[in-house]
């Protein structure tokens, strides 16, 4: 199978069908074998019934999963990236605010060696003020923080090569951040600029309240990427920072009390000193017991703790 395509679909009973016309009008041409994996996440409108609809009409290219309740849109893409087999997949929203009429660019983009490519609304047509702008702050404050630059992390419409996607599982609100997983894995990420279009049928599912769990997820991605393979850095670091504080105002106060008689213990710096120690010796330990599970976790899975692109004249180990 050369391309699938992952849709998350949660109440879009009227966007459906014009869905479809649209990525048939897309793939047809194509000369491509492909599917298209619609995740039913939980609707409760007649989305399911027509998605069935759909799929029986074309056993060949629609395939639908249907999900117990509302799992969420992460979930749902999560879902569509397991039951999918395409070479090439191919992320994107079921409301047509993307347009599957970017797909072939976006694959010709993968073809000059890219791993995934990345939609960019550059014509964001959505509401200024809860999503716009909010969501711009989000995409610089992500693109500094991770290092890998990107103007739109929220952008559905993504083209990936399957094996930068594999050796990761999406939680919380995390699909936005494959990008950086990518990254870390070695991809060659490059950037597009899609249409947009303003949602026609159905409302938003989210508001402002997003940004907060983007920015709250970010904490997790960065801590993942950076210090997963090496948590004692950043606990024992921090630990060790604070217990040198610790000691260089312990110091300060033993001085004051020979030289000038000044009572230790009056201070309130004494007790700042006492704290920083404490929480310092506890972060250190915390930082042990990190290393600990980061041993069960990769040795309990048979994970390696690197990513081969290939070996040459031997089998690969992992797959
Ligand atoms: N979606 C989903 N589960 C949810 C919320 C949204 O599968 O709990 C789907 C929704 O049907 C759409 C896509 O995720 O295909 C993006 O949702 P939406 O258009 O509401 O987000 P926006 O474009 O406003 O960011
Ligand atoms: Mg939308």
């Amino acid at each position: 199978m050369d391309l699938s395509l992952v849709i998350p679909v949660y109440n879009e009973q009227e966007n459906l069908p014009l869905l479809f016309e649209a990525v048939y009008k897309t793939m047809n041409p194509l000369g491509k074998t492909w599917e298209a994996i619609l995740v039913d996440d939980g609707s409760r409108d007649e989305s399911l019934s027509v998605l069935m609809e759909y799929a029986a009409k074309d056993q060949e290219h629609i395939r639908v999963v249907s999900f117990r309740r509302n799992f969420g849109q992460t979930a749902a893409i999560a879902a569509g990236l397991d039951y999918s087999s395409g070479e090439i997949i191919v992320l994107l929203d079921a409301d047509l605010q993307n347009d599957p009429a970017d797909i072939p660019m976006m694959l010709a983009k993968l073809d000059e060696g890219y791993d995934l490519v990345s939609g960019w609304r550059k014509n964001r047509k959505d509401n200024a003020v809860t999503r716009n702008f909010p969501s711009m702050v989000a995409n610089r404050v992500i693109s500094q923080v991770t290092g890998v630059h990107l103007h739109d992390y929220g952008c559905t419409l993504k083209a990936y090569r399957r094996d930068v996607l594999e050796g990761f599982r999406l939680y919380g609100e995390m699909h936005r951040f494959i990008p950086v997983y990518a990254s870390s894995v070695g991809a060659k990420i490059t950037e597009v600029v899609v249409n947009h279009h303003p949602r026609k049928f159905g409302k938003t599912k989210y508001g402002l309240e997003r940004t907060a769990k983007v920015i709250l997820d970010l904490f997790t991605v960065k801590f993942l990427v950076s210090y997963s393979s090496k948590p004692i850095y950043l606990f024992g670091g921090t630990g060790g920072l604070l217990m040198i504080i610790s000691a260089f105002i312990m110091a300060y106060l033993f001085f004051r009390r020979i030289f000038f008689l000044v009572g230790v213990t009056g201070s309130p710096l004494f007790q700042t000193s006492v704290m920083f120690f404490i929480l310092g010796f506890q972060s250190i330990l915390m930082g042990l017991i990190a290393e600990l599970l980061l041993r069960t976790y990769h040795e309990s899975q048979h994970k390696p703790t690197y990513t081969v692109r290939k070996v040459i004249n031997m089998e690969s180990k992992y797959d």
